[in-house]
């Protein structure tokens, strides 16, 4: 920031306000994580100097040895990683990996199943405000509405009237492990393509903390900067029998020239994954989304599905004056930062919506343990009880965790 700020001050101020944001804000959006040092330098590097449309070894420009080198790591590690046959990685995001699997696997026109929007699923698996749901006759399935969980019997019956030619598994706001050898049946109940997005869980995936979509699926897709904690991008792992449709697909089908620095922060990534210590990672995400789902449901906190077993689940506001909206912006006050959510059977507009998406990724990067948890548990109930005449509390308490628990120092 140092470097930005001397060349130009505006964009330097804009950028440490962000930094000196993350510092005293407790981060609980699921979707986002604190990467390395390392990660934050390979994107901040040379490498966004080269053009190297093509892949390794077949680029269209000259001068490409070193970051095919860059590239081949990035893939070797991420189909070790997974247990892959093939890894594209050079999908600039998760939107861009799953558009490349459809275009390489449907024609428009083609059914699809994907999970609901409002009930976990993603923008790109078939809403109709996507390209996914305006090209492709996207039909959604759901969570049951009492449990809160995917019916898997309903969603194999489900696939044997519909006929898909692709089922999507994978969710952007679903707390519960996912049952891919179920979702495998209800593929192959109607001979139907399975593609996963694991982009939420691919962290846990990746620390063998929950099944691995990569056993089951043809294709999996993944964004490399959620649990994961790698740069912001993403990621496609197939079969070697699709790996020349999905390569065409991203180059040159959907994308130009791949972000070699990114790709690199990819690589970087993919290596501390690979690590032991990733393990412990992961553990301790789950451990902290416990705590802090114990935390909320005794003090009288509804979440969906009634907990967690992975990194976010969803507090439930259902019944009560509080929209997910109003309570977004109560926390932000007391600087914790989350996001409003639907809740399965949302009876509210997405503006305002009834529920709440937590998620323990950042915190645990940062270091934090069950038992500040139950602090930031607290802080969430009081809010939501008694905002008022908890506020000031709350926040000597937020103040009190970001000191204990420093970032980038
Ligand atoms: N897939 C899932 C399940 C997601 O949750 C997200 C992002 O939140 C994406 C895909 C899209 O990723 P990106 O924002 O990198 O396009």
């Amino acid at each position: 920031i140092g470097f930005v700020s001397q060349a130009d001050p505006e964009v330097g101020s804009a950028m440490q306000d962000e930094l000196a944001r993350q510092r005293r804000n407790l981060e609980l959006i699921a979707s986002e994580n604190i990467v390395s040092p390392a990660v934050m330098a390979a994107m901040g590097s040379v490498l966004t100097n080269k053009y190297a449309e093509g892949y390794p070894g077949k680029r269209y420009y000259g001068g490409c040895q070193y970051v095919d080198v860059v590239e081949e790591i990035a893939r070797q590690r991420a189909c070790k990683l997974f247990g892959a046959e093939h890894a594209n990685v050079q999908p600039h995001s998760g939107a861009q990996a799953n558009t490349a699997v459809y275009f390489a696997l449907l024609k428009p026109g083609d059914t699809v199943m994907g999970m609901n929007l409002a009930e976990g699923g993603h923008l790109t698996h078939g809403s109709p405000v996507n390209i996914s749901g305006t090209y492709f006759n996207f039909v959604p399935y759901g969570v049951d509405p009492v449990t809160g969980r995917i019916d898997y019997d309903k969603l194999i019956e489900q696939a044997k009237q519909v006929k898909p030619k692709m089922i999507v598994g994978g969710a952007s706001a679903y707390p519960r492990t996912i049952d891919f050898k179920k979702f495998r049946e209800a593929a192959d109940a109607c001979g139907a393509l399975l593609m996963i997005d694991m982009a939420h869980i691919a962290g846990l995936v990746a620390a063998g903390l929950h099944p691995n979509p990569v056993e089951y699926a043809d294709i999996v897709t993944t964004t490399t900067h959620k649990t994961l904690r790698g740069p912001r991008g993403g990621m496609i792992l197939c079969k070697e029998e699709y790996a020349k449709a999905i390569d065409k697909a991203i180059f040159p089908g959907t994308q130009g020239g791949p972000l070699m620095h990114v790709i690199a922060g990819k690589a970087v990534c993919l290596g501390e994954a690979l690590k032991p210590e990733f393990k412990d990672y992961g553990k301790k995400i789950i451990e902290n989304a416990q705590a802090l789902a114990k935390g909320l449901l005794s003090r009288n906190v509804k979440l969906v599905s009634g907990g967690t077993d992975n990194h976010l689940m969803l507090v439930d506001l259902t019944g009560l004056e509080l929209t997910g909206k109003e309570l977004e912006a109560r926390l932000d006050s007391i600087r914790i930062t989350a996001n409003k959510n639907t809740v399965p059977g949302e009876q509210r507009s997405p503006f305002k919506t009834s529920g709440l998406r937590l998620g323990t990724p950042a915190v645990t990067t940062r270091g934090m343990q069950p038992e500040d948890m139950d602090i930031i548990a607290a802080c969430i109930a009081d809010t939501i009880h008694d905002f008022e005449g908890t506020k000031d509390a709350s926040l000597a308490k937020v103040e009190a965790l970001c000191k204990k628990y420093p970032l980038y120092e």
